[in-house]
């Protein structure tokens, strides 16, 4: 039996066919995950939609098995699949622990969730009450950042709903998928969780089968928009979580250090890979300088390597394209005037490795930012006036979160309440929770996940209405 295997209807899947999955850290395959067919992916349906009439019927067996599911990834966060975590994505071990213990909690979170259940009238005319019932078989695709978190965040509302699910993982990060996969056969009634692996090809034949009824996604913009177009045909439901390119405005009563010490902190957290990190800030002329030297002391002072080495705490960029694409980001900024106050280069060595970068003397019109960098390079741009900081921070068709600083949050929160984006966060950035939804204006996504406006997107509406006349 090969190390990884697909999960389908409850059992290990083996296929003639693989890829290579590559250590970032190293450059070079560390492990095979199993490439789906065709017919494999029609079996993933099939199973997924044969074990929904009896997983949508029981609700209390749901919770229970959601339960089981949280205690078994809570357990497993001590053990192995943190390294395979490391292996593939890039993170530090410690973070990868972290992040199977999220997962788990966001199992645990839905477990308890009430559904709801609504009365809207009850007369002597009529009993009208608002329900909602799941959608059916849910297709969940998700990318390469955080492969266990986000499957968390589809996984365990799809569930508690009452839909059954087929997860396919990305094929820079399948393996940690694939095991969950494996691990919750033992909890789960077979079929209501199935899991394969493959690349984008794979993706798209999911978006375009006739069986699911949704199609919860989380990548790039670029993709989402094909998922869009592929599920208007079928009427398919979507939920899309895309890119960002998050502001955080600083204020000119911000304690310099203390706010460069924790912006830095949720701009490269990841290693910059966060859909919602903050990925350009504005700093007003007066605090700019104090700004950009923080930043830069910090980014110069922090310890780059392969997450499983003691003390690392940041990885190598996740694949090669995505390195070549900070690469590439960082060069076009250095060709157009930008100065990097810290990093501006890769780190010799075998892996991808960037020095984590800095960049002052940018403004818009230079592609890192008006783009998605996705990686550990910052752009520190400058303003005189907080009414033309919020215009610029706005001016884009990305709208995920953003956040303002300043030492007086009343004021603070005044300007993040005219940020056109999803979240707006007061003094702090990247605080997400099980129960607060999550999703973005624009480009940057349709649809929110978690809380139970997320629990809502995996189910449809339905309206009982009792006549009592
Ligand atoms: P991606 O869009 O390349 O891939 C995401 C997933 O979609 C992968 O599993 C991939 O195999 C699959 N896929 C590719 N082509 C497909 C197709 N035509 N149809 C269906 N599926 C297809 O994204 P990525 O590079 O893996 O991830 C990085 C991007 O994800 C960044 O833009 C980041 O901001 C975004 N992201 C968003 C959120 C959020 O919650 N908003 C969270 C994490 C990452």
């Amino acid at each position: 039996m090969p190390e990884f295997t697909m999960t389908i209807g409850g059992a290990a899947v083996e296929t003639t066919a693989a890829f290579d999955v590559i250590n970032p850290a190293t450059g070079s395959p560390h492990a095979a995950a199993p490439d789906c067919s065709r017919a494999q992916l029609d079996a993933a349906f099939d199973a997924a939609a044969t074990a929904y009439p009896a997983w949508r019927s029981g609700e209390a067996t749901r919770r229970t098995a959601l339960k089981a599911a949280a205690d078994v990834l809570m357990a497993a966060a001590g053990g192995d699949l943190a390294a395979t975590l490391t292996a593939e994505q890039g993170k530090p071990l410690q973070d990868a622990r972290v992040e199977i213990m999220g997962a788990a909690i966001w199992l645990q979170h839905f477990a308890d969730l009430e559904i709801p259940r609504e009365v809207i009238q009850d007369d002597d005319r009529a009993r009208v009450e608002v329900v909602r019932r799941p959608l059916g078989v849910v297709a969940a695709i998700t990318p390469w950042n955080f492969p266990l978190i986000l499957a968390a965040w589809k996984i365990a509302p799809a569930l508690l709903a009452g839909n059954t699910v087929v997860l396919k993982p990305s094929p820079y990060t399948p393996l940690t998928t694939l095991k969950v996969g494996e691990l919750l056969r033992e909890v789960l009634p077979p079929g209501v969780l199935n899991v394969v692996s493959g690349g984008d090809d794979l993706g798209a034949w999911m978006t375009s089968h006739p069986v699911p009824r949704k199609i919860s996604f989380t990548g790039s913009i670029e993709t989402g928009k094909r998922v869009a177009a592929a599920a208007a045909p079928d009427l398919k439901r979507t939920t899309l979580e895309l890119g960002g390119n998050d502001p955080a405005i600083v204020l000119d009563d911000a304690d310099p250090a203390l706010v460069a010490g924790r912006v830095f902190d949720q701009a490269f957290a990841n290693n910059g890979q966060v859909c919602s990190a903050i990925k350009r800030v504005y700093v007003p002329d007066r605090l700019y300088d104090d700004v950009v030297e923080a930043l830069a002391a910090k980014a110069r002072s922090v310890k780059v390597g392969n997450g499983l080495d003691e003390g690392v705490q940041y990885g190598p960029v996740n694949n090669r394209p995505q390195y070549e694409r900070v690469r590439e980001l960082v060069a076009d900024a250095l060709a157009h005037g930008a100065r990097a106050a810290a990093g501006g280069a890769p780190i010799d060595g075998p892996g991808y490795f960037f020095a984590p970068t800095i960049l002052t003397d940018v403004a818009e019109g230079i592609r890192i930012v008006d783009e998605e960098q996705f990686g550990p390079a910052l752009p520190v741009l400058r303003y005189t006036d907080v009414e033309d900081a919020v215009a610029r921070a706005n001016a884009t068709h990305f709208g995920l979160s953003g956040s303002v600083w300043g030492t007086d949050a009343d004021r603070a929160a005044e300007v993040a309440e005219r940020l056109e984006c999803g979240t707006a966060w007061v003094n702090t950035h990247l605080a997400l929770a099980p129960h607060q939804p999550f999703g973005g204006f624009k480009w940057s996504g349709i649809g929110v996940e978690n809380g139970t406006w997320g629990l809502a997107g995996f189910t449809e509406i339905q309206v009982v209405h009792r006549a009592k006349r």
